[in-house]
């Protein structure tokens, strides 16, 4: 642990509307695949801490599920409930924008962010993307209007652009303390956690459209030994017909969800990897809060 006074450490909020690009962020800034991306929203579940030290600060990002209104599965409950405890205790939030739209869902999220005390930057990302209409200044103009205590940062969360400048924004606000992690600590997840995290992100990579997010993984054991991990999860799906989408035609599509997981897998903890992969049917449990709890996801009231 660092003691010298002068640096910096807090806890960062992201916040936004899904797919603005939240878990993209996260990932660049740590410069490491914590969080899972993907072009279907919902695909980001759990806050996940996701840790930056350098010389100056200790910077602790909290990725939030994104916010969900209007649906009553108890799944959408239980992320909303994560996403509001993200916006109590953080130094900072940052609430990320996509650069050239502002809908009904930022509108709403926007009232959340700024009915807090906490300071917050603006980032408006995909900066890169060409837009026919270059809407970008005037969308500058309209938020800093709207919201002149915020702090504005434009950026490429996908091409790294200007991520030194929203760091170094952040840093300017957290509070002068002690790091609360070691420096070399990028996560507060478990390796089992990250794990089937991987297998999840391949699944919606390899599925997209075809399957809801009502998937999960269960991993059911997970052994260390010395050259090698043997790793056996389980994917629970709702319906029979997702069983047989998920497996695929002779086995061929869980067969490659498994061999792409399982090279993450050993980037990641660095050893090779025996990964076996199940698919269960396990009808309602996304509907289902105490099922839900069995799996992992912890109810907070
Ligand atoms: P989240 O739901 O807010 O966590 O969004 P994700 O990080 O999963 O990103 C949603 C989609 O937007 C993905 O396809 C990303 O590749 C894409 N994306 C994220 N950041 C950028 C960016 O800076 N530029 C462009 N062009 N695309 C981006
Ligand atoms: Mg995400």
């Amino acid at each position: 642990m660092k003691k010298n006074r002068g640096k910096k450490c807090g806890y960062v909020a992201i916040i936004g509307r899904p797919n603005v690009g939240k878990s993209t962020l996260l990932n660049h800034i740590l410069g490491s695949k914590l969080s899972i991306t993907s072009r279907k929203p919902q695909t980001t579940r759990h806050n996940l801490l996701g840790i930056k030290t350098t010389e100056d600060a200790q910077i602790i990002f909290v990725d939030t599920p994104g916010m969900h209104f209007n649906q009553k599965k108890a799944l959408n409950r239980y992320m909303n409930q994560e996403a509001e405890s993200a916006l109590k205790d953080v130094d900072v939030i940052v609430f990320v924008v996509d650069r050239d739209t502002w809908n009904e869902t930022d509108k709403i999220v926007a009232e959340e962010v700024f009915k807090s005390e906490i300071p917050v930057i603006i980032t408006i990302n995909k900066f890169d993307k060409i837009s026919p209409n270059n809407g970008l200044i005037s969308h500058i103009q309209a938020l800093s209007d709207q919201y002149p205590n915020a702090i504005i940062v434009p950026v490429s969360a996908l091409y790294g652009n200007q991520l030194d400048i929203l760091e170094s924004e952040i840093t300017k606000i957290l509070p002068v303390g002690e790091y609360f992690f070691p420096d070399e600590q990028i996560t507060d997840k478990t390796e089992r956690f990250l794990v089937a995290e991987l297998v999840r992100e391949k699944i919606t990579r390899q599925l997209g459209a075809e399957l809801p997010y009502e998937t999960t993984i269960e991993i059911e054991s997970f052994k260390h030994e010395k050259k090698i991990c043997y790793i056996n999860a389980l994917i629970l799906v709702e319906r029979e017909g997702q069983k047989i989408i998920m497996i695929g035609d002779k086995g061929e599509r869980l067969k490659k969800i498994g061999q792409e997981a399982r090279l993450d897998m050993e980037r990641l903890l660095e050893k090779k990897v025996m990964l076996t992969l199940w698919v269960k049917v396990k009808r309602g449990w996304s509907d289902d809060t105490r099922a839900l709890q069995s799996l992992g996801y912890k109810s907070k009231d």
